[in-house]
């Protein structure tokens, strides 16, 4: 019962941060209006989704190969470096959080960037 009680609870706060980072993304859209210009990748797709293993480590040099709309509060890039792609994750919070996933050769990272693309993984 207890149990219950508590994750009933820790359910309802989640959703209420949810709400929240909701409320933050309208403001910005209002104050920065999306250029269409990069994909937006789905919030939710309902189907499965494959979790990437994000880290800190970032490559010591990359260039951004594909990346997506900055209107959104996670913004994420397709990066090369020296024959191997990462996938840099951006929270655009204050200060900004950022994590790594990868690396792959070219085929591998290109399956996953279409996942995130897609909503697939994250
Ligand atoms: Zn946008």
């Amino acid at each position: 019962m207890l149990i219950s009680v508590d994750v009933e609870k820790r359910c309802h706060n989640a959703m209420g941060r949810v709400a929240a980072m909701t409320e933050v993304l309208d403001v910005e859209l209002d104050a920065w209006p999306c250029p269409q210009l990069a994909p937006h990748p789905p919030a939710r797709t309902g189907g499965r989704v494959t979790c990437l293993d994000w880290a800190a480590e970032s490559p010591a040099r990359a260039r951004v190969v594909d990346y997506t709309c900055s209107c959104r509060v996670i913004v994420y890039e397709l990066l090369a470096s020296g024959g191997t792609y990462v996938i840099r994750r951006t929270h655009q919070t204050v200060p900004p959080r950022v994590a790594y996933a990868g690396p792959w050769l070219r085929r591998p990272a290109d399956r996953m960037w279409m996942l995130i693309l897609t909503g697939e993984a994250r």
